[in-house]
């Protein structure tokens, strides 16, 4: 059967390698909601659209021609065609703006359909099913997907991993913007399997996960 994991938690909770690892554990796609979120930042950050401008914003979203490439085991959106650039959805313009598109309940509406639309995708591409990670994926996008996890872990811990990675990030800022928006806030699912990784190597998050998917 076709098998959906839905991940969510805050910024730099390791959801992302812990998606990745699941996905080519039990060869299912791996779909990074927030890349989504990123690349239509870029896009209206490009085209100088504030989130604030609310007609021209329905407008620039109406007009997305949104597409899905498939790179190995992880979907990248394309707009018109083409996949942003890795590099400009992390960038430090893209991360202090992000939280604030992803507010506005238009920008969450234009990508609802696009998500759930991923389980298509990865059948179409022969996965076992998705695992998709997120803020809001087991209580709206997939809210009776077969497994539901919230990751946490410790500010600290989490500012720690960010900088490992290089990046420019306010990951306390977008947690605040996150849990305080009225649409689809950050909040643990009902009924989601909660762990806490601040103690925990990436290969032991997995294995708990794993052991319960067990598929
Ligand atoms: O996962 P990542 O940290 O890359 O997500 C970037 C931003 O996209 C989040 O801070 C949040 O504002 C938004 N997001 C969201 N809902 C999702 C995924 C991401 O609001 N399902």
């Amino acid at each position: 059967p076709f098998v959906i994991i839905a991940i969510d938690g805050g910024a730099a909770s390791g959801k992302s390698s812990t998606a990745r690892a699941l996905s080519e554990r039990f060869n299912l796609l791996h779909v990074d909601t927030g890349s989504f979120y990123r690349a239509i930042t870029a896009e209206l950050v490009r085209r100088g659209i504030a989130p604030e401008n609310l007609d021209a914003l329905r407008a620039a979203l109406a007009a997305l021609a949104l597409g899905t490439r498939v790179e190995g085991r992880a979907a990248r959106m394309e707009i018109a065609g083409r996949t942003v650039d890795p590099a400009e959805i992390r960038s430090p313009a893209v991360n202090a703006a992000v939280s604030h598109f992803a507010a506005v309940p238009d920008v969450r509406a234009a990508l609802l359909a696009y998500q759930r639309g991923q389980a298509g995708v990865a059948r179409g591409h022969g996965f076992r099913g998705l695992v998709m990670e997120g803020r809001d994926i087991g209580s709206v996008i997939f809210p009776d997907a077969d497994f539901r996890f919230f990751l946490h872990a410790d500010p600290e811990e989490r500012a720690r991993r960010r900088a490992l990675e290089g990046q420019q990030d306010s990951i306390a800022e977008r947690d605040r913007l996150d849990t305080q928006r009225k649409t689809a806030p950050l909040a643990i699912p009902p009924g989601a399997t909660a762990i806490d990784s601040t103690h925990l190597t990436l290969a032991q998050v997995v294995e708990k996960i794993s052991v319960l998917v067990a598929v």
